[in-house]
């Protein structure tokens, strides 16, 4: 959706975001109090990330709740396009939020890895480019603890063989002019990027229980279709919980992106080199120390307090301390920086031993866990 000075579609985003706008604009809801307090009494508590606002808006919550009070249960749905880098902590966000929801609610877990969107999309030459990444990404995911047993990873590559009949009852449905206008395809797109969104719906029809998809409102476009799609398949329609973007370090208009190492923090990266992205990272801060001291920070355009409400500070009251000290002065740049990179490198070294472990048992979640063994097994009867 292209708006006077921000762009966001499943493939861009940039500029200055008005979320208000974007919420009337793609017809969604807000996250309202007695939704929020009604998910906190379901599972017994609310991730930082929901009753901090990073997930703002939603299609369809409030029926999720009723199918899970009502024993009929729902599933989770989310994905990873790999790419020609590795993933950066802005993509795992999404992923920490799902495994929540999966902990909190019991539920199955569905996790498509895309290996042709980046090669479809032009964002990469070749198939081959984006092959040293896939297995690390696998990793990477399923290191966030998900269920072995109620969670299928697959990549589409291999599992097109049950996905393509079910891809094609979904394409018959979608025009081109309905494509185009949502995902805003033209001249120059490929063929294979516009038969692309059928295969991404193909996993909302994987049971017969609604779905949920925990996911930046960026992605909000193909859902939307699905929605349209999914009662003339017999299946429901997709609900979402639907996050902000997640800022880059040189400032609150920009997206972790791993092409622009400075922008992006790794999942890779050594310490070393955190610090150094961390204390170039774009802040709040005054010109001067005295200046600072004198008028306070502005943690509300600083990356640096982003980050710490987003993974890096569970404790809303030690948040909130971090806010008050800097807006009044007391806290300076250097020594929040200096805190954050010390929980940014603690975080990273135990993802990176959980990554480890996870590869003794990352055939669970592919091939041979519970859930994985009924999807190799799955037909699509509508
Ligand atoms: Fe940002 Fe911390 Fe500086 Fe405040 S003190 S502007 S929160 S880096």
């Amino acid at each position: 959706m292209s708006q006077e000075g921000y762009n966001v579609t499943p493939w861009e985003a940039r500029g200055k975001i008005d979320y208000d706008k974007l919420i009337q604009e793609f017809g969604v809801e807000r996250l309202s109090e007695p939704l929020l307090a009604r998910i906190n009494t379901l599972a017994g508590g609310l991730h930082p990330l929901l009753r901090r606002g990073f997930f703002f808006a939603h299609r369809d919550l409030s029926l999720v709740l009723d199918d899970y009070e009502a024993g009929r249960g729902f599933f989770l749905y989310t994905g990873r396009a790999p790419s020609k880098a590795p993933m950066h902590i802005a993509h795992i966000v999404p992923f920490i939020a799902t495994r929540w929801l999966q902990h909190s609610f019991g539920v199955n877990t569905y996790i498509e890895i895309p290996d042709e969107e980046k090669f479809l999309a032009k964002k990469v030459d070749s198939l081959e480019e984006v092959e040293p990444y896939i297995r690390q990404d696998i990793l990477n995911i399923a290191a966030l603890g998900f269920d072995e047993n109620k969670t299928f990873i697959f990549r589409d590559s291999e599992y097109i063989g049950k996905m393509y009949r079910p891809a094609v009852l979904v394409a018959r449905h979608i025009n081109l002019s309905t494509a185009r206008a949502v995902f805003g395809f033209d001249n120059e797109t490929s063929i294979g990027l516009i038969f692309y969104p059928a295969l991404q719906i193909v996993p909302t029809l994987f049971e017969n229980r609604r779905p949920l998809i925990p996911c930046g409102i960026d992605q909000d476009p193909y859902f939307r279709l699905q929605r349209d799609i999914a009662p003339r398949l017999n299946r429901y329609k997709t609900a979402e919980l639907l996050s902000k973007l997640a800022w880059g370090l040189t400032g609150p208009e920009s997206k972790m992106s791993a092409s622009e190492p400075e922008t992006a923090i790794m999942l890779n990266d050594p310490p070393e080199v955190v610090k150094k992205k961390i204390m170039n990272a774009f802040t709040g801060g005054r010109a001067t120390v005295e200046e600072q001291r004198k008028l306070g920070g502005v943690p509300e355009v600083c990356t640096v307090f982003h980050w710490y409400s987003l993974l890096f500070e569970e404790d809303d009251k030690k948040l909130e301390e971090r806010y008050w000290a800097c807006k009044t002065g007391k806290l300076l740049c250097g020594e929040c920086k200096a805190e954050l990179v010390k929980r940014i490198n603690h975080f990273l070294a135990l993802h990176n031993e959980k990554v480890k472990d996870v590869e003794k048992k990352v055939s669970k979640y592919m091939y041979d866990g519970k859930l994985a063994q009924e999807m190799w097994n799955w037909e699509f009867r509508p």
